[in-house]
């Protein structure tokens, strides 16, 4: 009995000198739900959590806790991508990699790119497909085995045959073969219940469809419509009962609004977007995750001879050129705007770039720092957890030099970083 108080109290000894708050002075600090600057702030941050923010600098309750000095900087939450893919990255060799790479060393190169986008600020990302390794970093991630953003993950993203994300084409026929709903690809209504329900099995956080043709698949055309809205209808409706939400990958405009008449919730790149369509989304609260800096990206790439395949080049021209556009029509007209860059198919960890480019088409800077914080955490059901700092928040936490509310350039030089009250980056 003696000896079980002894060590009780060794115990609760331990945890009082390691019980240590961080006290964060901030010069300035972005209020991301008023969206308002604020002044001198003070953070405190014990464990993951934020515990308190006030006024002023405070000092420390106790010795055992820390200073973090960021009074030459403005922090903000930290940045939330709804677009990115971790699996893979530009480059002139990408459409051999799938011949060449196993899943251990799609992994292993994922972990760069989940440092790099971390490192980057963006301490949360919706994995928006590849070959299911991004469950895999997720979990390593959330386990602490790595280093990387919180994830949520579609997993393998759901296409019809011949559609934007069936794995197998442009091969030859030998290497065609017919992948069917486990492999993601459906092509009627009890497929498209399967392929939502494998996903739940495989470990998946939301679901992602490609709604028409893409720019970088080996396919002929990057705006057609390739699902049923009957099939879109079944998948939205399954997702539900797994707590799941459904994005759709979309440049036509037909695929477009059948997506969102069909329930979807946010609709990626949205080049051809009609204005109709863009009243409907309004209507349904869906949400456009612009991905600029992927058309920006591959306009540029498709003039590189050989960079892209033969097939992928017209449409990177027709297609890329003009997501910006499009981006500064719907954001005029009033349709939500999630930020997501489609990080992947330009190097990740740059990210930032797209802020640049959402406020050279009209949108205020402080309106494009919501969309990456307040509005993205609320579609990833986390609004009372991230996207802001606020007392019982994670401590997900994040400094820039300057006031990207004046200057939105400093967010691409992100000088602190803290995900779960750990911190990344100092400089
Ligand atoms: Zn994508």
């Amino acid at each position: 009995m003696k000896n079980i108080t002894v060590l009780v109290l060794v115990l609760l000894n331990i945890n009082f000198m390691t019980a240590q708050d961080l006290y964060l002075h901030a010069g300035k600090m972005v209020d991301t739900k008023s969206g308002k600057i604020l002044g001198n702030s003070t953070i405190i941050i014990s464990g993951n959590k934020i515990k308190s923010v006030e006024k002023g600098f405070t000092r420390p309750a106790s010795e055992n806790d820390s200073i973090i000095d960021l009074k030459n900087s403005t922090v903000l939450p930290g940045l939330i991508d709804m677009h990115v893919h971790l699996e893979s990255e530009t480059s002139a060799t990408e459409y051999m990699n799938e011949f060449i790479e196993n899943e251990a060393d799609v992994a292993f190169k994922s972990l760069g790119f989940a440092k790099k986008t971390l490192m980057a600020g963006f301490t949360t990302v919706r994995d928006l497909g590849g070959s299911g390794v991004n469950i895999s970093l997720r979990n390593a991630i959330n386990k602490g085995r790595v280093e990387g953003p919180r994830i949520f993950t579609a997993g393998k993203s759901l296409a019809t045959t011949g559609g934007h994300a069936d794995p197998t084409n442009g091969r030859s026929r030998e290497l065609m073969g017919d992948p069917g709903p486990k492999e993601g690809v459906v092509n009627n209504v009890a497929d498209a219940k399967k392929a939502v329900r494998q996903r739940y099995k495989n470990g998946a956080d939301l679901i992602k469809i490609t709604a028409t043709g893409g720019v970088l698949s080996v396919a002929k055309s990057g705006t057609n419509p390739q699902f049923t809205e009957e099939e879109i209808k079944a998948i939205v409706d399954v997702a539900k009962d797994y707590g799941f939400h459904v994005a759709a990958h979309a440049h036509g405009d037909e695929g477009m609004q059948r997506a969102v008449r069909a329930g979807v919730k946010t609709i990626e790149h949205g080049t051809l977007m009609s204005e109709a369509t863009m009243d409907l989304m309004k209507e349904k609260n869906a949400y456009l995750v612009p991905t600029i800096t992927a058309g920006k990206e591959v306009t540029e790439l498709a003039e590189i001879e050989n960079y892209f395949p033969e097939i992928v080049v017209p449409k990177a021209k027709a297609i890329g050129p003009q997501i910006q556009g499009t981006f500064a029509k719907a954001y005029k007209r009033g349709v939500g705007i999630a930020f997501g860059t489609d990080a992947g198919v330009f190097h990740h960890g740059e990210n930032a770039r797209e802020f640049v480019y959402m406020v050279e088409a009209g949108m205020p800077a402080m309106a494009a720092i919501q969309s990456a914080t307040t509005t993205n955490a609320e579609i990833l059901g986390m609004q009372d957890q991230i996207g802001q700092i606020r007392e019982g928040f994670l401590a997900d936490i994040i400094a820039v030099p300057g006031d990207p509310s004046e200057d939105i350039s400093p967010l691409k030089a992100v000088s602190f970083v803290m995900k779960d009250g750990m911190i990344y980056k100092s400089k």
